[in-house]
């Protein structure tokens, strides 16, 4: 039987830096992935003459080599940061109405500070007080969470511990009058799966002090570049990766992980299992019943899933001008409800006015579709459970007509992109379930509710011994939190190892 140091099932994004960090350290690792390329979400797919981008709006974390972020120097420590470019995005987002309103907020504090002031200058005060709250919540934070402070308190972090379980729509409540402006502040809870009125304020304030002090980018040749990069170092430092490759069942005897079975049937002898698939998968299919523990279940059973995505992908055969397409992410808002009725339209099949985030890449990197065209990838959020009832027979027809009336939506700030449009591709919560495994297609994990927020975040490691997590499910979702879940998660396995071997 084959023999491994370590274990990695998926190749996510957490897979991966879990994989090439492990490799780094000279383990014996195998990394087995389900699919036949790299990425997870983190992904692209080829139709004509275009390669579309799956997920990656706004890369966070990454800051600039003079001023680098947590990301930069997380990559640059796998030895992956010089193998690609990174685009920086000069703005942070436009939002788009119907009724022809538009405004684009710079990703610098300053300049979108002083947008907003122009745009609402009875809101002067406001503006200011929200984002110096906002920074100084993310500096808080900052130094209990990231640079671990070993005696924090509520005199030292007074922002902190006032502000960290508080619902970000009573903040902003609290701090502006006007709702248009509300709604403009609010659209970043989209990135989030959970509108305004149930996400902790914590989210909305670390998202603006990310994206704007480490500027938000994307990745030439995409995400799959950097997924391309990270599987590529991992083999080169003498791991083994398989695609195509599902793991079937994870061996468990005596309460810890003895080595996996994959879905040919293959057995694998190791200690240490890392499952970048999510925690539902784990516990419910890939572990016996009898050797699932209690405490996991119980712990999963108070958490619910996040929603899906309904996406377009569409290919143009003109630039983003000719199309009136001046900014890189659109957010087009048609209601004005960042409360429960965004629930209530997410789980539902069909299309009206629901929050869509638009990014045409070829705005930020002109060489990022062939010459003379440019693409944009749609997205709305929906949850998997609706589409699951849908009768196999009339799948297509429902999403088509979904296509439909989201396409009509961009119409309606963008006329006339149907008329150049070259190539479409439509992505359900189906879709997702596909090609990830996950439950009901879940892109966030768990969803984030101030009680699963990043506080109480069930961590990487598992009752079963030897096994350990790398995903946005066991921690908060988007890029940079999951390639540096990644990393911690093979950091505890070498700490687990030195501990159990004296070294190794
Ligand atoms: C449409 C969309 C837009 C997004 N936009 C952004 C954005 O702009 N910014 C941002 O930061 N984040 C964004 N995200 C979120 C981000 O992409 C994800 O949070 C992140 O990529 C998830 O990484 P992960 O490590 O959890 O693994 P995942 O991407 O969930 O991958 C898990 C991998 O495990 C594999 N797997 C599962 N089960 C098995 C098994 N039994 N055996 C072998 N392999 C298995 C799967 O095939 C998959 O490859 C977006 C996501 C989507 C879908």
């Amino acid at each position: 039987m084959e023999r491994y140091d370590a274990v990695i099932i998926g190749a996510g994004n957490g897979g991966l830096t879990a994989a090439a960090g492990l490799a780094q350290k000279g383990l014996n690792v195998l990394m087995l992935e389900r699919h036949n390329i790299p990425g997870g979400c983190a992904t692209s797919f080829c139709r004509g003459r275009f390669e579309f981008e799956v997920a990656l709006h706004q890369l966070s974390g990454m800051g600039t080599p003079e001023k680098p972020g947590p990301l930069r120097m997380s990559l640059a420590s796998l030895g992956v940061l010089d193998d690609l470019e990174f685009v920086e995005m000069e703005d942070l987002y436009s939002v788009l109405m119907p009724d022809g309103f538009r405004l684009t907020l710079k990703a610098d504090r300053n300049r979108a500070v002083s947008t907003l002031e122009k745009r609402f200058p009875h809101e002067r005060e406001a503006i200011s007080r929200f984002f110096d709250l906002s920074y100084q919540y993310a500096n808080e934070m900052l130094a209990t969470f990231f640079f671990k402070d070993p005696a924090p308190s509520r005199e030292k972090y007074p922002v902190l511990y006032s502000y960290a379980f508080r619902p970000a729509d009573e903040v902003i409540d609290e701090i502006f009058s006007d709702p248009l402006l509300k709604l403009i502040i609010s659209v970043y809870w989209g990135y989030l799966g959970l509108p305004t009125n149930r996400l902790s304020f914590a989210y909305i304030a670390m998202l603006f002090f990310v994206y704007m002090e480490f500027k938000p980018f994307h990745i030439k040749g995409g995400s799959q570049a950097l997924s391309n990069a990270l599987a590529d170092k991992f083999i080169s430092q003498g791991g083994t990766a398989r695609f195509n490759c599902g793991v079937d069942k994870i061996v468990v005897e005596n309460g810890a992980v003895k080595g996996v079975v994959t879905e040919h049937g293959e057995k694998i002898e190791t200690g240490y299992v890392i499952s970048n698939a999510s925690q539902v998968t784990t516990y419910t299919y890939l572990i016996d019943p009898e050797d699932v523990p209690v405490k996991a279940l119980r712990e999963m059973g108070g958490r619910s899933l996040s929603p899906s995505a309904f996406t377009l992908f569409a290919g143009f055969d003109c630039e983003p001008h000719e199309l009136g397409i001046t900014e890189t992410t659109n957010f087009l808002i048609n209601n004005r409800d960042t409360g429960d009725g965004v629930i209530r339209r997410m789980n539902r099949v069909e299309i009206d006015d629901e929050l869509m985030v638009m990014s045409c890449y070829d705005v930020a990197d002109p060489e990022f579709s062939p010459p003379g065209t440019c693409q944009a990838n749609m997205v709305t959020l929906k949850y998997g459970a609706p589409w699951m009832r849908i009768p196999p027979t009339q799948y297509h027809r429902v999403k088509y007509r979904c296509a439909e009336a989201m396409l009509r939506r961009v119409e309606a700030v963008f006329p006339g992109v149907r008329e150049h449009m070259e190539e479409l591709e439509v992505g359900t919560p189906l879709t997702h379930m596909r090609y990830l495994g996950h439950p009901e297609g879940a892109i966030y994990g768990f969803e984030q509710y101030t009680k699963d927020s990043m506080f109480f975040q069930p961590g990487r490691s598992s009752p079963v011994e030897g096994l350990f997590f790398a995903s946005g499910w066991i921690g908060d979702c988007g890029f940079q939190p999951t390639l540096q879940a990644g990393m911690s998660a093979a950091r505890s396995v070498l700490r687990k190892l030195n501990s159990n071997q004296g070294g190794i």
